[in-house]
């Protein structure tokens, strides 16, 4: 993490007050929250609607801090303590992220798309470390508050970071990738996910597109290659970067042949090798999110023939795509992390493949933001749910009866279910499941299908 004296930091931060006397003494790490203060942090206070964290500034020093921001327009500056008067605390931060990335050596990688990213950063980082020394962005710190403080948490001697961009609108992965500087870039895909705020499919990949913007010259970019919103703006691209494609069709440069999936992940070969990857966690979807990485530790020289070592290590971060066992024997794929229409399309093709069940049942929720269209997505994916591979549709909320309207167009009405309380579900739900059971939960984070998951638990 970042260590540095409040002189030097002053030569990156413009800073409105007079703080020679405390000019030497040094910060370690950066922490915007006070009561997670590590002794020597930098506390950064952030002025919000409803709370102020100026007002836990002193607490921070007593706690530890060896120094904090303080935002010029709030009143009653502590002189008296190690405090840095600055224009804006998030402007302060963002520009201190940036000056200590230039000042380090380390290698960035960085990650958008619309589904997939925390999990195709952890697969990357997880390869990259059969080779180097590896920091990669914590769980989901992905935005313009938590790409700073990753970069401020890396150390001095990381050789390569792994880091996360999220968005909810345009010009925000712009503003990440500018600050990162990526060596190599990831996109690790185009979904419908904040269609609300970006207005088309077209809008979102243009603003995952952004990442070009801070690609280094002769950098890599690799997306996903079935894509046709990221292929016909980047196969004429004339710029110097380097492309690789990755995808389920042989139009890639990289795609899997001879895809075996079971209970604890994927088998798999790809086209460029004959090594056989095993990859412990669920779905085709994921082994596009594998082979994404695999470019990516590829172009930093990890051979094939290491990575899986770098597969055996994986942990993928809560309730995505985790397979759990239910009270009655079943199994249960927990996905309730979040949902649009391309990741349930990616749950479903992953429970119908799955062998080894005699029962399959979905239990689907609303999924949000989607727009005016809303109710259009939810029936077309009940549309798309195969007879011969589901047995049971459940599903949960106002939009969910849409998915189940849809569902009855193939399956019989007595295997459709819909619900908008969660207790009768899972008492229906429980009267169904027995040993040879699989269910997939699925919903918007907002639905918290979770609490469907505990119940069977
Ligand atoms: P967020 O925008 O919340 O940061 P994310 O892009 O980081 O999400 P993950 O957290 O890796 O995505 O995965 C979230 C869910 O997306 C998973 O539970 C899975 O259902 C789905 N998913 C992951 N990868 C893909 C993919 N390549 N294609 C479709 N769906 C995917
Ligand atoms: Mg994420």
């Amino acid at each position: 993490m970042i260590t540095r004296t409040l002189k030097e930091i002053s030569k990156w931060i413009k800073i409105e007050n007079e703080i020679s006397v405390f000019n030497d003494a040094v910060i370690s790490g950066v922490c915007i929250d006070s009561r997670k203060i590590n002794s020597g942090n930098l506390f950064v206070p952030f002025k919000g609607e409803n709370s102020d964290g100026h007002r836990f500034v002193e607490d921070a020093i007593k706690k530890g801090a060896s120094a904090a921001l303080w935002q010029k327009d709030v009143p009653n500056p502590p002189l008296h303590l190690p405090i840095l008067v600055v224009e804006n605390t998030l402007i302060a931060l963002q520009e201190l992220a940036r000056n200590y990335r230039d000042a380090l050596n380390v290698r960035v990688v960085g990650v958008t798309g619309s589904n997939g990213k925390t999990t195709t950063k952890d697969m990357t980082a997880n390869l990259l470390s059969v080779k180097y020394k590896v920091q990669k962005t914590d769980g989901n710190f992905n935005n313009e508050i938590g790409l700073p403080l990753t970069i401020l948490g890396l150390e001095e001697d990381t050789e390569i970071a792994v880091l996360e961009m999220g968005m909810s609108s345009k010009g925000e992965i712009d503003f990440l990738t500018r600050l990162a500087r990526p060596e190599a870039a990831i996109i690790t895909n185009i979904g419908e996910s904040h269609l609300l705020d970006l207005g088309s499919r077209e809008g979102i990949a243009e603003a995952k597109l952004e990442i070009m913007n801070g690609l280094q010259e002769n950098g890599l970019l690799t997306y996903y290659g079935d894509e046709p919103l990221l292929n016909e703006p980047l196969t004429n691209y004339a710029g110097s970067s380097n492309i690789r494609t990755f995808g389920r069709s042989e139009k890639s440069d990289i795609f899997p042949v001879e895809i075996e999936q079971n209970d604890t992940g994927s088998i798999f070969k790809v086209n460029t090798s004959n090594v056989e990857f095993k990859l412990p966690v669920l779905g085709t979807h994921n082994v596009l999110n594998a082979l994404a990485a695999m470019t990516v530790a590829g172009y930093f020289g990890v051979l094939f023939e290491k990575m899986n070592e770098g597969f055996a290590e994986l942990k993928l971060t809560n309730m995505r795509t985790e397979l759990l066992q239910g009270k009655k024997g079943e199994k249960i794929i927990n996905d309730a992390y979040n949902a649009s229409p391309t990741s349930m399309l990616a749950a479903i093709e992953l429970i119908s493949q799955l062998p080894g069940y005699k029962k399959k049942i979905l239990v689907l929720g609303d999924m949000l933001e989607l727009g005016p269209q809303e109710k259009e997505f939810h029936i077309k994916m009940g549309e798309s749910i195969d007879s011969d591979k589901i047995d049971y549709v459940f599903t949960f909320g106002k939009l969910g009866e849409c998915i189940a309207e849809g569902a009855k167009t193939k399956l019989a009405d007595d295997r459709v279910f819909a619900f908008t309380e969660k207790l009768p579900l899972i008492e229906k739900l429980e009267k169904l499941v027995n040993e040879e059971t699989i269910v997939l939960v699925k919903a918007s984070r907002g639905m918290r299908l979770e609490e469907i998951v505990k119940a069977l638990q």
